[in-house]
């Protein structure tokens, strides 16, 4: 086995959610294992930009508001025009909103499945499209979450639209294996990012969520990008529809 297999020399990785926590981290990692990265955001991804200049790695960004699916083929005409082929997408944009469920709006509903599972379906998609006709195949990554598997507690359009996530990635893994194209997701624990501040400013949840960890810390984006170039590289190539949790061991318990 070479190390090799882990490099995306040559390749370019689309990342969603790109100016920030673990969008940030993936861009980094991805351009440090030789892609060229393209960061999707919706606002300025400079912050990335820096860190990924400090190596002389490679970034675009593309400004899109991903609560609307009318984005798309902006994205995809953008994508092709900063850098040619997409070979990687990563669906890592979301949100999250906190509130018991009898309270629950279905403006709120709708923005979080909106962003979180519309968007990744379409976005899969449009990828896909172009990877089926041109034959090359690609790779898909998808973030998950601990709520893929568990209900969660007040964050009941979050959870349906995370348990969505694994359901997605195992039936598009069904159709398009055959053509070459991966398509798996990261289910990230308790990270360290804008998504957890509230709880982590919350010391009574946040005391029991890392009692509950047995790794006894919150993870940071760094954490994730081991899975994240595996899932992107060739040494994936045999991994279909799956689900890897980085959870410092949350799913264990
Ligand atoms: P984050 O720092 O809040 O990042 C979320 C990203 O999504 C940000 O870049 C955000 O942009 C972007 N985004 C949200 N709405 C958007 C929109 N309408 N258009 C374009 N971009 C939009 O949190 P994170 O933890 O890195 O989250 C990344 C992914 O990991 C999410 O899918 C999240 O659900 C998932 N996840 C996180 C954890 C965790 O513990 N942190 C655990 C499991 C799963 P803005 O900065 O402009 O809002």
């Amino acid at each position: 086995m070479s190390l090799k297999m882990f490099s995306l020399e040559g390749k370019t990785a689309l990342v969603t959610g790109a100016n920030t926590g673990l969008g940030q981290g993936i861009c980094t990692a991805y351009a440090e294992a030789g892609a060229k990265v393209i960061g999707v955001a919706r606002r300025s991804c400079q912050e990335t930009a820096d860190k990924i200049a400090a190596f002389s790695g490679s970034f675009t960004e593309i400004i899109a508001d991903l609560s609307d699916s009318s984005a798309i083929p902006h994205i995809v005409e953008a994508a092709g025009k900063a850098c040619g082929r997409v070979d990687i997408l990563v669906n890592n944009a979301g949100i999250i909103k906190r509130c018991d469920a009898a309270d629950v709006t279905m403006a709120d509903w709708d923005a979080v499945i909106n962003i979180n599972e519309k968007m990744v379906f379409f976005l899969c998609q449009a990828f896909a499209r172009e990877w089926i006709a041109d034959k090359r195949g690609g790779k898909i990554i998808n973030i998950a979450s601990m709520l893929s598997y568990q209900g969660g507690v007040r964050v009941p359009a979050y959870t349906a639209s995370k348990s969505a996530i694994m359901g997605i990635t195992r039936a598009l893994a069904n159709e398009w294996a055959a053509h070459g194209i991966n398509v798996n997701a990261i289910a990230p624990g308790y990270m360290a990012t804008n998504n957890t501040e509230n709880l982590r400013k919350d010391d009574q949840r946040s005391d029991e969520i890392l009692s509950r960890i047995p790794a006894g810390r919150w993870g940071t984006p760094e954490d994730i990008t081991g899975a994240a170039v595996f899932l992107a590289s060739d040494a994936s190539a045999y991994v279909h529809g799956f689900t890897l949790a980085v959870d410092g061991g949350w799913l264990a318990r």
